[in-house]
Order: C-alpha cells, then sequence, then structure tokens
C-alpha cells in the first residue's frame, strides 16, 4: 500500500464508523467534505444534491468560500459541476482561468481566488444524484492515485445516499416500487388497516382487481429485460390514470398489480372498473419501435357493506384471477359478476393456510447459493411453495403476509424450519460437518412473537443440526418497529451460532448505518440492482455497498444473478456468494441431493418443476 491508499484505507474505515452515528442526508454529506479535505488538505471541498429538474437539494462545503463557489455554479447553472452533469462523466479543471470551457464561471470563480477544480459525480440509476467538488487555490494536476481515492469515496457515499433516501423515503410512510413508483406489497397491506376502518363506518363496498399481464415473461424473453420494464412502467401509468380519488394501485410483484377501490355503491360499478382496468390494454404499448399487443387476467373480489377489508380480499381477488387465467388461458375477456369472485362470499384464506398445512399441502423448493471464488454451491436457500389444486401457485409472499396477520405465522413458520432442517440433515447424511448450510427466511413477525428463539434451537436439536449451518434471512422493515425485542432475539440466535443475514438490501428501507446496530453477518442485494449491473451505473452502487459490507465484517450474496454477465460483473465488485437462476432455479429436496456439493458446479443445473 502507498500512502495514499492507506489514508484512504483509514478515511474509508473512520468514514463507515460515522456512518453508525450519523445517517441522515445531510450528515453524510457534512462528513464527506470534513472527510475529504483531511485527505486532500490543500483543497477546499463542496457537494450538492441535485433532484431531476437540476435545483439544488442539499449543500455541503468545507469552507465559506467552498461554499460560495458551490453556489455560484448552482446560480449561473454553469461550471465544471455542470459540464459533469451534461458528460456524464468527472471533470478536471487544473487551470480554471485558461480553461475555454468555462468563459463565465471561470473568471467569476478566479476573481475569488480559485485556480484548480475537479468534479465528481455520485451516481445512481442511469443518471446522477450530484456532484463532489474539490476546489483548489493553485493550478495543477491530481495524481492517479488522488483520482481514484476521491472516486472510491464518492462512489461509497453514493451508496450511503441512496439508502439514506430511501430511508428517508420509508420514515415518510411512501413504500413504493422503485421501477414504476408505484405503491407495493407492504405499502397496500398498510393501507388495507385504513381502508378497512373507513369501510366499517360508511354503507359502500370495497373491490380488489389482481391484474395479471398476460405473457409477460414472453416480452421479457424474447425483447429483453430493459423492454420488459419499460412495459410495466407504461402499464403502470395507463393504470394511475384509471385511479380515482381514494384509490390505490400497487405493483405487488412482477408482473402482477394490485387495485383497491373504496365507496362502491354496488357490483354493479365493481364490475365497470373493472371492464376500466381492461380497456386500458386495448390500445397496444409502443416500447422503443415495438408495437406490444398486451392482455391481463383480472380477478375481482368485494367486500360488502359491513363486511371487514382485510387481506383476504386480495387473496380472494389472487384466486379468482387464476380461476380466470385457467378457464381463458390469457385471452381477452370481460370481467362481470360470472368470472370474478363477486358471487363466491367471503372465504377464509387463513382457515384455508390452517388445512393445507394440517393436509401437509404445501411444500418447499430449494435454490443453490454459491461461492463465488470455487463456483461451489455452498448452501441453499429455502422457499415456500403451494401450488393449489384448483387455484394454481399462491405467491409465498402473499400466503406469508396473510399468515403474518395472526398467529399462524408461527406456525407456518415453524412448519418451514422444521422442514428446511430436516432436509438439510437428509443432504448431510449423518455428516454434521458437512460444509454445507440452509437459508431459511423468517417473517420479522415471527421473529418477535412466541418463543421463535427456543423454536429454532430445539428444531435443530431435533434434526441434528450444527446451528453454523443455519442462515436466518430477515427484511429489516419489521425490525424498525420493534427493534428492542427483535435485537435481543438476534443476539441470542447469534451466540447459539446461527448466522443472521438481511435479505433483499437495496429495496426499501435498506440503510447501512441502521444495519450495522444489529448483528448482522450477511448482506444478500436484491434482485433490482443486480439486475441493473452489467454496464449499468448499480455496478458502482454494487461494488459500494460491498465494501462498506466487508468493513463492516458482513459476507455478501448477490440475489437474482441471470446470466454470465451478470455474475461476471458480481465476482468483478466483490461479491462474496450469489444465487439466482443462472446457478439453479428452486427445485426438490431430491434434485438438491443429486447435486455433487463438493465439486464446482456446471452452470445448468436440472431446474425441477419445483418452481
Ligand atoms: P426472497 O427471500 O428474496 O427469495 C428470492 C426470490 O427470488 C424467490 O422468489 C426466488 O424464486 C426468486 N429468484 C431466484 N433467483 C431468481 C432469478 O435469477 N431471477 C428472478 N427474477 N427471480 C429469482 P419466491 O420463491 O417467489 O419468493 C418470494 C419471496 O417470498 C421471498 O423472497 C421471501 O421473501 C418470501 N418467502 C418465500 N418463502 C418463504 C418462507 O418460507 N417464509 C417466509 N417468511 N417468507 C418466504
Ligand atoms: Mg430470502
Ligand atoms: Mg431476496
Amino acid at each position: 500500500m502507498n500512502d495514499d491508499e492507506k489514508r484512504f484505507a483509514v478515511v474509508l474505515r473512520e468514514f463507515t464508523r460515522t456512518l453508525t452515528i450519523e445517517f441522515s442526508i445531510q450528515g453524510i454529506l457534512d462528513h464527506l467534505v470534513g472527510q475529504i479535505v483531511e485527505v486532500f488538505p490543500e483543497f477546499g471541498a463542496g457537494v450538492t444534491l441535485i433532484s431531476n429538474d437540476l435545483r439544488a437539494n442539499y449543500v455541503a462545503a468545507s469552507s465559506d468560500a467552498a461554499l460560495g463557489y458551490e453556489q455560484l455554479q448552482s446560480k449561473l447553472k454553469k461550471g465544471p459541476r455542470f459540464l459533469a452533469y451534461r458528460s456524464g462523466e468527472s471533470v478536471g479543471v487544473p487551470d480554471l482561468l485558461g480553461d475555454y470551457r468555462f468563459p463565465v464561471f471561470g473568471p467569476a470563480a478566479g476573481a475569488g481566488g480559485l485556480a484548480a477544480v475537479f468534479t465528481f459525480l455520485l451516481r445512481h440509476g442511469d443518471g446522477c444524484i450530484g456532484a463532489l467538488n474539490l476546489y483548489g487555490d493553485t493550478a495543477g494536476l491530481l495524481s492517479v492515485d488522488e483520482m481514484v481515492t476521491a472516486e472510491a469515496m464518492v462512489n461509497a457515499v453514493a451508496a450511503c445516499l441512496i439508502n439514506a433516501e430511501a430511508r428517508e423515503q420509508a420514515d415518510a410512510g411512501y413504500l413504493h416500487d422503485p421501477l414504476t413508483g408505484l405503491p407495493n406489497l407492504a405499502f397496500l397491506m398498510d393501507r388495507i388497516h385504513e381502508v378497512n376502518e373507513r369501510a366499517m363506518r360508511s354503507r359502500l363496498s370495497t373491490a380488489a382487481y389482481f391484474v395479471d399481464v398476460d405473457r409477460f415473461k414472453l416480452v421479457n424473453d424474447h425483447h429483453g429485460q430493459h423492454v420488459g420494464d419499460e412495459l410495466l412502467i407504461a402499464v403502470a401509468r395507463r393504470f394511475s390514470n384509471l385511479l380515482r380519488g381514494e384509490d390505490t394501485v400497487a405493483r405487488i410483484s412482477g408482473d402482477e398489480f394490485v387495485f383497491l377501490c373504496e365507496d362502491l355503491a354496488d357490483e354493479d360499478e365493481a364490475a365497470t372498473i373493472g371492464r376500466r382496468i381492461e380497456e386500458a390494454f386495448e390500445r397496444p404499448f409502443v416500447i422503443g419501435g415495438l408495437r406490444l399487443s398486451m392482455s391481463a387476467s383480472i380477478g375481482t373480489a368485494v367486500a360488502g357493506v359491513g363486511e371487514a377489508v382485510s387481506n383476504d380480499l386480495i387473496v380472494r381477488a389472487n384466486m379468482a384471477m387464476y380461476r380466470i387465467k385457467r378457464h381463458w388461458g390469457g385471452r381477452p375477456h370481460v370481467v362481470g359478476k360470472v368470472d370474478s369472485a363477486l358471487n363466491s362470499g367471503p372465504q377464509n384464506f387463513e382457515q384455508e393456510i390452517r388445512q393445507a398445512l394440517k393436509r401437509n399441502s404445501l411444500s418447499m423448493a430449494y435454490q443453490p447459493i454459491v461461492r463465488m471464488s470455487d463456483n461451489v454451491m455452498s448452501g441453499v436457500e429455502a422457499l415456500l411453495r403451494w401450488d393449489h389444486p384448483t387455484r394454481g401457485k399462491i405467491p409465498p409472499m402473499l400466503l406469508v403476509g396473510v399468515a403474518e396477520r395472526s398467529p399462524l405465522i408461527n406456525q407456518l413458520g415453524g412448519w418451514v424450519l422444521e422442514r428446511s432442517c430436516a432436509a438439510l440433515a437428509a443432504w448431510q447424511n449423518g455428516d454434521r460437518a458437512a460444509p454445507i448450510g440452509i437459508a431459511v427466511n423468517v417473517s420479522a413477525r415471527q421473529l418477535v412473537s412466541g418463543d421463535f428463539f427456543r423454536t429454532v434451537g430445539h428444531t435443530l436439536e431435533v434434526a441434528d443440526l450444527d446451528p453454523t449451518r443455519l442462515v436466518l434471512e430477515l427484511t429489516e422493515n419489521l425490525l424498525i418497529e420493534d427493534s428492542h425485542r427483535a435485537l435481543k432475539v438476534l443476539r441470542d440466535l447469534r451466540r447459539l451460532g446461527v448466522w443472521i443475514s438481511v435479505d433483499d438490501f437495496g429495496t426499501g428501507y435498506s440503510s447501512l448505518s441502521y444495519l450495522t446496530r444489529l448483528p448482522i453477518d450477511i448482506l444478500k442485494i436484491d434482485q433490482s440492482l443486480i439486475s441493473g449491473i452489467t454496464g449499468g451505473p448499480e455496478a458502482v452502487v454494487v461494488s459500494a455497498v460491498t465494501n462498506l459490507a466487508h468493513e463492516l465484517g458482513m459476507v455478501v450474496v448477490a440475489e437474482g444473478v441471470e446470466n454470465t454477465a451478470q455474475r461476471d460483473e458480481v465476482v468483478r465488485v466483490g461479491c462474496d456468494y450469489a444465487q439466482g437462476y443462472y446457478f439453479g432455479e428452486p427445485m426438490s429436496e431430491t434434485a438438491i441431493k443429486a447435486i455433487d456439493w463438493a465439486s464446482p458446479l456446471p452452470h445448468d443445473l436440472p431446474n425441477a418443476a419445483a418452481t
């Protein structure tokens, strides 16, 4: 390590440490400029974050002079920062006064003593969220080491800011899907409570529409994910235009949307809205020169006057959708009384889950997790499956979402844990030390209710497993709500030797700073970040998050790796493990058993029908 590299390592460590104390956007920026001028004492530093319309949002500076230069650029809308925004690249201005590119900003800032500027972009997605400027009062170049150092710091900061931003939005109660900007499943579930309260007071009905875009997968497969994404955005836009005042439309998974509409006078009105949703597909979607004629399967469920509105309503709409899909095979159809669940009366989905548990009709699928250093399958993630005899595959999120609203989640979660541990024990075949593990998803509700710690201990004992072979995956949103209790359970579990993993990092509440307070061993970077990692600026974010996670002593797993290019990139940015269709889809217990765990994986694992 040369001196600059040493200084950088110290700064990054310090910066990471301060994140544990400071996680507001302004706080992060203030720290950035403070740390930067320690590494570059001969410079002043300024950073400005921008909104889409290029108006300055947040500013931090190491001195009054640096603040002045930031403001001058914002006011003129000219200067190195704006050149960087336009070109999408860092800008070096070793001799400001002699630089023809800045005829306005140059002389104005030069009059204040500015002689050199070096600008580094803070990137996010396809664009940038702002820039850091180093201001020098003597002309001269930065060394390559200095450039690399500044770039690396800025990238780390960009990742933290994106997380801070997500957290601030989440704090504001806004949970949305980053692709379409629509509310997500979590938002919808929160919303249901409010709707229920209102519905109980009013004399009107509420309807849910479960919309599944037919043959969406074909669009993705034939035209690429980029076109698929654009299509979803276009669908979301048409849906948004349909909304009346209090209606909600959420994107709850890939190509599935849910409308929740309140205050309906009668079932006819409900059917009318269903037709309007369907009409949104009458015109083709034009995407990048392609004309795509799409249709959708729409299932409806109505909660009548005086009937409670709960997750059941969405589940019923989901089931109606499956019935319709089966019946119509995805051809366009008109939603009316006959095809919808309007007449099927309230069903107790919870009751159905209970029965499925009792009759053993739930199952588990297991997806390989592969170590990047040697391409060996080192473990699997256990995923819940319910292939309903008449209603088709129920998405696990929906199943878990409903179970979570009652103590049923403990029973369901207990079952998942038992099955998963038994499967692992069978694969290990008596060798407790076999170098393989299993990751089990745990709903945060489950973590803090009942006696989760004892359940885990007991299950491990019964299966005769070493606790270090078990990973528990949690999404951190509910940890925030009940962090005191959760923290205690997590600490106890970790003392037992169980690994704690944070799932879906990068999707919502995710905040590295928050995570540093929890006992966490593994960070799973969400598929949405991995899908844009090749060539996309997501690479920078994933790389920075990975570095920070490593600094904090965590292991990093990339989720949703689908092709060679993504795999290569994941390796390049330093993720330790990866999971995704590229390595293997979720498959049955026997299919996993057939894999030779100790040797490097071939890329075409059997794709069992267990998904
Ligand atoms: P998760 O824990 O993030 O699981 C990963 C999801 O990504 C799985 O979806 C998996 O099938 C899917 N996946 C894996 N590789 C790829 C890929 O290369 N591309 C794409 N597009 N997707 C991929 P699945 O099985 O539908 O599960 C969805 C979520 O449901 C899980 O997300 C988890 O949050 C929840 N879940 C599943 N099983 C359980 C369970 O037993 N208990 C609890 N509490 N939650 C569960
Ligand atoms: Mg998971
Ligand atoms: Mg995940």
